[in-house]
């Protein structure tokens, strides 16, 4: 079973051989039935649900040839990385239920909704997504919350709006943030389909056009108090559900890396000028190497992050860290891939166009990179530098 191209050091031999197994299925039947699929939704900006079922059908959050051993976090990330190799969106979409809802699900719900609930995650029966930004707070949403809920008898009753919110189509809930009138932040699991929800999708996107965006109006939509998620009551605790989302993150943004370098690599082994194949001059070597070099990088450092993290270490820097270097890395690739392809480098048909265009969004979700670099820098400086300090 073998590494990637893109995976010069091996770190997939870090990984037992059953999860390895699981992973060398999927790239297969990633390669097989997804990746034709994808340079013609990625121009009439669809998604094909023709990819669900081989996807959820592989019961990839728990793999059944594991016998009911938990896979390993190791596992998590390198299965991102390689749907994210495939393509960003097809990561992006899956993450949504395995990284973004399941994380709430397990770190803002309590003890027995965990319990009851993440089983029925885990094998696609309940699906979800996660509303947290706002058309008018993006980076300062922790302080600018402006979606409200309150208790009305055993309901709540929201309004407000989410912007950007990836998938909301497909979920069956969309996981809404929002505060009272305490000034309490709370989270709540909303039908997609209850009275008062209106989803628009976000047109004319130029970046991880397959995956689906939404705006969502809240207009005095009710939720019982059980689809409340018990463990969340301040931004601390969304926080706490952030810090594991980064690092998932950073897997994608590594392994849309890989597959940039690797499609940049297949063609300019076959483009010849001057007699022979582009791979074969210096400076086209110079850039396969600093793109390799770059992924190797980004690697590296999800695969320490991610053992820290298996230890149970889980900080705020070391996350944000690793998405703002990864998502650097991943931009400066997609930009030498690009340019090795010359001409033919921004249509889809030398598959490193659609890893270009996508690279922009994966770069600002998540934190932008500005906001990830505040978050380690107020870590090594105990100085928060998020807002300037006023000068009257
Ligand atoms: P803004 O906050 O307006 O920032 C604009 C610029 O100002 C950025 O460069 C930023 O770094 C900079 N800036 C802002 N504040 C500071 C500061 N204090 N110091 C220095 N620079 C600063 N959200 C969800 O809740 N759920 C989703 O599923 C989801 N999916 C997304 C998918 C896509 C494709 C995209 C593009 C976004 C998604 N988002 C989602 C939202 C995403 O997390 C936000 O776009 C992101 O947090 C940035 O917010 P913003 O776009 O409003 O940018």
């Amino acid at each position: 079973m073998t590494a990637l191209p893109a995976d010069l050091y091996d770190a997939f031999s870090l990984l037992p051989e059953d999860e390895r197994a699981v992973l060398v299925e999927l790239r297969g039947m990633l390669e097989r039935d997804v990746a034709p699929l994808l340079d013609e939704h990625w121009e009439s900006g669809t998604f094909p649900d023709a990819i669900i079922e081989p996807l959820v059908s592989r019961r990839l959050m728990d793999p059944p040839t594991l016998a009911g051993r938990e896979p390993s976090e190791l596992y998590a990330g390198m299965r991102n990385l390689e749907l994210a190799r495939v393509d960003a969106s097809v990561a992006t979409f899956y993450n949504a239920q395995s990284g973004l809802f399941r994380t709430t699900i397990l770190r803002g719900g309590s003890p027995e909704q965990a319990a009851a609930w993440d089983p029925l995650v885990r094998s696609f029966d309940l699906t979800g997504v996660f509303a947290l930004t706002e058309p008018d707070h993006g980076s300062d949403i922790a302080r600018g919350i402006a979606t409200t809920c309150r208790r009305d008898r055993d309901a709540w009753v929201l309004d407000g709006r989410k912007r950007w919110i990836g998938g909301a189509s497909h979920a069956q809930r969309l996981v809404v943030f929002a505060r009272d009138d305490s000034g309490a932040v709370r989270a709540f699991l909303v039908d997609r389909e209850a009275t008062g929800v209106t989803l628009t999708k976000i047109q004319r996107k130029t970046s991880l056009r397959i995956m689906q965006n939404f705006d969502i109006e809240l207009d005095g939509v009710r939720v019982a108090d059980e689809w409340r998620l018990g463990g969340i009551s301040s931004f601390a605790d969304v926080a706490d559900c952030l810090r594991a989302m980064r690092s998932d993150v950073a897997w994608i943004a590594t392994g849309a890396a890989a597959g940039a370098y690797e499609s940049a690599l297949r063609y300019t082994l076959a483009r010849e000028q001057f007699g022979q194949p582009i791979a074969g001059f210096q400076l086209v070597q110079e850039r396969l190497a600093r793109m390799l070099g770059l992924v190797t990088a980004s690697v590296s450092l999800v695969v320490r992050l991610t053992q820290q993290q298996t230890r149970g270490v889980y900080r705020d820097e070391d996350s944000a860290l690793a998405k703002m270097v990864t998502s650097a890395n991943l931009r400066e690739t997609v930009a030498l891939a690009r340019e090795v392809c010359g001409g033919n480098g921004i249509t889809l048909d030398t598959g490193v166009a659609r890893f270009h265009a996508d690279a922009e969004a994966i770069y600002s979700y998540e934190g932008t990179h500005d906001i990830n670099s505040l978050i380690v820098g107020r870590a090594v400086t105990g100085i928060g530098a998020f807002v300037r300090p006023s000068t009257r």
